[in-house]
């Protein structure tokens, strides 16, 4: 199906001007009042179209287009709306209004299909505002309960529960939502990119093998305070010089691991009492590891303390790992891969298979149903801030395949 690019972005601007800064950028953070206007205006345009709108009790948004055997279990399609703070336009919005417009022509052209075809709007997918991300459809897959809502605080003391009764929401009435996304057939999730990959390949679409997930590690190393003008070089056991060979150790893991698609940093660098005139006594850094191959991530693990070890024995200081968080990374359905891969060929479209750095919506359901990821490229690889930008042709490529694969999975018995 061909996108009707003006019209759709004049809708699409509805939506994201909501929340507008002035460089361009939106900010609706969760259950903010940009975000409940802009659930507001999308359950209105849902509605207008004539699809059944279902207000789901813990906060996420359904639509139905239903098939020609409503017996059948639907394909779902979806992403979120809410965004960090001084966020771009395209991050969640375009998929959820891309899988909108797909439905909606399929139903203006009568467009044949067997199964129902849904769209979920997912609450909360950003940490932005409650410091957890992609809680709702956690919730929505069994994976916490209300409770973890009581647990998400914003910086004023609002929790997430709390904010989402004040909508009228009930937290607590998670089943109609667990079986209706445990029902499902199969749940596709377009989203921009967030890196560069696509774009410097001059690739329109990817599609994802694998979810990233993070490993992420507290490292203390402890040397001795020291003069910095009394204490001979010889007998300096400076816990930041240590700290820095193991920034270095750790890139070079990550190098040596990017082949298997993992990726390693030290994001974290604090100095215990640190002051002008001490040599550093106490250095504790945290390291992000990533991977979408468990193997290849707890070498980079390993790489880690091994490093450290030799530090420490080298320079006479001690060294800590403590393992802080461990995630597994997960894997997207071959079934959905491989027909997202028969939609670009059909489309005549290039596609790059690729694993996805950050994490979606689309981890959490993926353990449920058949789950995958189509990724358009962004400019430059920049998200999460106002500069977002997505050229409308790589829009029109992502509608293609999208459309395409919701037909195609329609289509199915
Ligand atoms: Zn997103």
């Amino acid at each position: 199906m061909k996108l009707d690019t003006a019209e759709f972005l004049e809708v699409f601007e509805r939506i994201a001007s909501i929340g507008a800064t002035p460089d361009g950028g939106c900010e609706r953070l969760s259950m903010s009042p940009e975000d409940i206007e802009a659930r507001a205006l999308l359950t209105g345009l849902l509605e207008e179209e004539g699809f059944a709108v279902w207000r789901e009790p813990t906060g996420s948004i359904w639509a139905r287009l239903e098939g020609e055997d409503p017996s059948l279990a639907p394909v779902l399609v979806g992403s979120h709306i809410d965004t960090v703070r001084n966020a771009g336009k395209y991050d969640g919005l375009l998929g959820v209004m891309l899988g909108y417009w797909a439905m909606r022509q399929i139903r203006r052209e009568k467009i044949p299909h067997r199964r129902p075809i849904e769209l979920v709007v997912f609450p909360t997918e950003e940490s932005a505002r409650f410091n957890y991300p992609t809680v709702g459809s956690k919730l929505l897959a069994g994976r916490v309960g209300p409770d973890k809502l009581r647990e998400c605080i914003d910086a004023g003391g609002v929790s997430l529960y709390d904010a989402l009764r004040a909508q009228g929401l009930d937290p607590d009435d998670t089943e109609p939502g667990r079986r209706r996304l445990r029902e499902a057939f199969c749940f596709a999730e377009l989203h921009i990119e967030q890196g560069p990959s696509l774009e410097s390949r001059r690739t329109p679409i990817g599609i994802v093998e694998a979810i990233a997930a993070p490993t992420r590690l507290t490292v203390e190393i402890t040397g001795e305070y020291a003069h910095s003008g009394a204490c001979p070089m010889h007998l300096r056991r400076d816990a930041l010089a240590a700290a820095a060979e193991l920034i270095l150790a750790v890139e070079k893991i990550g190098r040596f691991e990017s082949v298997n698609h993992s990726v390693a940093a030290v994001t974290r660098c604090r100095l215990v009492n640190e002051s002008m005139n001490v040599i550093p006594g106490h250095a504790v850094l945290g390291i992000d590891i990533r991977g979408i191959d468990q193997d290849s991530i707890d070498r980079c693990v390993e790489g880690v303390r091994r490093s450290l070890r030799k530090i420490c024995s080298t320079r006479g200081v001690r060294g800590g790992v403590e393992v802080v968080s461990k995630d597994s990374p997960v894997q997207m359905s071959p079934t959905m891969m491989h027909a997202i891969r028969k939609c670009c060929e059909h489309c005549r479209l290039p596609y790059h298979l690729m694993p996805s750095g950050a994490g979606h919506d689309a981890m959490n359901v993926a353990p449920l149903t058949d789950t995958g990821m189509i990724f358009i490229p962004c400019k430059n690889g920049v998200s999460h801030n106002p500069a977002e930008s997505v050229e409308p042709s790589d829009i029109e490529a992502g509608y293609q395949v999208l459309s395409e694969l919701l037909l195609d999975r329609a289509k199915h018995r």
